[in-house]
């Protein structure tokens, strides 16, 4: 069976693991500062929170920009769920907008378009690594809060990383994400005073240079162990070669998908951006059934998700809100037809030249059946 994710882990993974087990100073360590630090660095961010989840890191960022009860949160219907999730942590309303369906991101113009005078921030995605148009969003002059769970190692066409223009930006360190800690995440930033709100938030809000157990604000335990943060150092060491072998995975991808008629590749990079690769998503000619489709590939020894599934059209949302089918057109036409391919560095070449062959094979299936 061919896994849909795996992550790189070796030696000095499990040293690191055991020299904190070793140590026995398990939480609220040294490697919690080492951790923030190194990748603050990494992707040119002033400064960075460690926290216990990308979800968490949201949720701190949506709190330090104010957003709050009644208020909206403009976001992409087509994420993972977490990203609209935190904004009702707060009793604030995502306020969806449709996809572009090139880089299937935050459509600017319809972003624009749904700003009232009850908006208190922008929450783009970057989804499945290609960078949102952070920048034209900038033009509004309000609060944006960056998902960047999917994207470590993606640059914007400015030369901007993503994760370091300044803006909160959340990323997820969960086991399927280019770094993994296991679980985890980290909270980019470019203000100090941001920072010291979110430490304290993260930890029951206790005052940061008040003793022990003086709590000046209501937190949260969204604390990361010295553990994922030792985990995590090792696979700082070891990212650029991670994302190289994620680049090469896709290029491979692109070669040997390139003959299957009617498949939708992921966009290139365009105009100077670069996509920080996550996860290789393929859109399924239309007509042709998802689930048929992911059923046939298990049945081959491949596995593949659907990925992913509109937000407003999961029944938590549409009880909630009265969404329905009709309303994000381009989100939903991407999200029926989308599966995510084993993706991960040490996918070999003739395991992608296995999956592509029994790709083709079975929608030439689906398309005798369909044509029968
Ligand atoms: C992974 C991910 C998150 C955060 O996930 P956690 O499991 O909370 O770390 C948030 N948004 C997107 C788009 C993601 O892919």
């Amino acid at each position: 069976m061919i896994p849909v994710a795996r992550p790189v882990l070796g030696r000095e993974e499990e040293d690191a693991v055991v020299e904190v087990l070793r140590s026995r100073y398990l939480s609220l360590g040294p490697r919690v500062p080492a951790f923030e630090r190194g990748f603050a660095a990494k992707v040119g961010a002033a400064h960075a929170s460690a926290v216990s989840s990308g979800t968490a890191a949201l949720h701190l960022a949506l709190r330090a920009v104010g957003v709050s009860e009644g208020d909206e949160v403009i976001t992409s219907p087509f994420s993972f769920v977490a990203s609209a999730n935190s904004i009702l942590y707060e009793r604030a309303r995502p306020v969806f907008v449709d996809i572009d369906p090139v880089t299937l991101n935050l459509d600017v113009e319809a972003a624009a378009a749904a700003i009232t005078e009850r908006t208190t921030a922008l929450l783009p995605v970057h989804i499945f690594g290609y960078p949102a148009d952070t920048p034209a969003l900038e033009r509004h002059g309000l609060p944006i809060v960056e998902d960047a769970c999917e994207a470590l190692g993606a640059v914007h066409a400015d030369g901007v990383r993503v994760g370091g223009r300044g803006h909160p930006a959340a990323f997820g360190f969960y086991a399927n994400k280019q770094l993994t800690t296991g679980e985890g995440g980290m909270l980019t930033m470019g203000s100090a005073d941001m920072k010291v709100r979110v430490d304290s938030e993260r930890n029951q809000g206790r005052a940061p240079d008040m003793g022990w157990l003086d709590h000046d604000r209501l937190g949260f335990n969204y604390r990361l162990t010295d553990i994922a943060c030792a985990l995590g150092l090792a696979q700082l060491d070891r990212l650029d070669g991670m994302l190289a072998d994620r680049a090469r995975v896709a290029a491979r991808y692109r070669e040997a998908l390139a003959g299957v008629e009617g498949l939708e590749l992921p966009c290139e990079d365009l105009g100077g951006d670069v996509r920080g690769w996550f996860v290789f998503v393929v859109q399924l000619p239309r007509g042709v059934d998802r689930d048929d489709t992911v059923r046939a590939l298990l049945e081959r020894g491949v596995q593949s998700k659907p990925y992913l599934p509109a937000i407003h059209l999961m029944s938590f949302y549409r009880e909630a809100f009265g969404h329905r089918e009709g309303e994000f057109p381009v989100c939903e036409d991407v999200a029926a037809r989308s599966i995510a391919l084993p993706f991960f560095p040490e996918l070999t070449e003739s395991q992608v030249a296995e999956v592509a062959e029994k790709l083709g094979d079975v929608l030439q299936v689906a398309h005798k059946a369909g044509a029968a």
